[in-house]
């Protein structure tokens, strides 16, 4: 195979999975290693709520039977269909899960996953122009891959998942469920590298915005 074809492969391999790895890692959950079951469940309140405060009507909620807390959207605004995780489901009253359903929604209604898709191509055309024009070496094409998805993650939390917090926070009904959510995912995830606010981990590889972040909204809400 011509060395420019696998350097291309390499690069788009590696930046795909880094930036998406918490999806990657979530979805692989279903069909490797302990698998999580699913199921679809059916909530009228988040329908009720979810079609109330962003005019989307859901197609499908799934259960992702994890202890973990996370929710997903996939899909576009005609094509609504949200995940949710049991542990999230099951451990936050509903002044918090306004706060998740709303999030999820928000990425839906302002086509995040289309802007999210744009994003990630534009990082990859641009990646294999440097190592077209430049004539990058499999190392130097590896090492580029790895800078890339590393400042596409950034762009990716401060244009996308910063405003679907921001869409979120300023719909819910009650702010405070923001804030005590935001004690249950530090306790869900205690002892997660990627649970500290100063951890190098998360700042580099994490889509979410920080838990203050989110409370500082909250807070500006309830002021
Ligand atoms: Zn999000």
């Amino acid at each position: 195979m011509d060395l420019f074809i696998i350097k291309v492969i390499i690069f788009i391999i590696i930046f795909l999975i880094i930036t998406n790895w918490f999806q990657i890692y979530s979805f692989s959950k279903l069909i490797v290693g302990k698998k999580i079951k699913t199921s679809s469940i059916k909530d009228s309140w988040i329908n009720k709520t979810v079609k109330k405060k962003t005019g989307l009507s859901l197609l499908n909620i799934t259960l992702f039977h994890d202890k973990k807390m996370y929710g997903l959207m996939a899909g576009l605004p005609f094509w609504p269909k949200m995940i949710l995780s049991e542990g999230l489901y099951k451990n936050l009253n509903r002044d918090e899960l306004e706060w998740v359903i709303l999030h999820e929604a928000g990425h839906c209604v302002l086509w995040h996953n289309l802007e999210a898709f744009i994003i990630e191509l534009v990082f990859i055309f641009s990646g294999l122009y440097l190592i077209k024009v430049f004539e990058l070496n499999l190392l130097g094409s590896f090492l580029v891959s790895i800078f890339f998805s590393l400042i596409c993650i950034q762009i990716i939390r401060w244009s996308i998942e910063y405003f679907a917090d921001k869409y979120s926070i300023n719909r819910v009904d009650n702010p405070r469920g923001v804030i005590t959510a935001q004690d249950k995912f530090r306790k869900n995830y205690f002892k997660n590298p990627f649970n500290k606010e100063g951890s190098i981990l998360r700042f580099l590889l994490h889509w979410n915005i920080t838990y203050s972040k989110r409370i500082e909204m909250a807070k500006r809400r309830l002021s």
